[in-house]
């Protein structure tokens, strides 16, 4: 199974996301999908959720250091 926007292979997790509305698969891949996720809320199986999705949070800004 492949991403229908970027023909990335997609794993468990995200071949399995389907669509909250019409109960269809997605087919998406997360990078796909988080640019429409507020237009297109899914059911994800979190059972399903691997450590390759966690990694994303790359904007961690906790070491912004106080201008004062
Ligand atoms: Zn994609």
């Amino acid at each position: 199974m492949r991403c229908i926007a970027c023909n990335k292979n997609l794993n468990d997790f995200e071949s399995t996301r389907k669509s909250a509305v019409t109960g269809e698969y997605l087919d998406l891949c997360n990078t796909c999908y988080h640019a429409v996720e507020d237009d297109l809320p899914a059911k994800e199986r979190d059972d399903l959720r691997s450590e390759e999705e966690v990694f994303e949070d790359d904007t961690d800004v906790t070491e912004i250091v106080d201008p004062l």
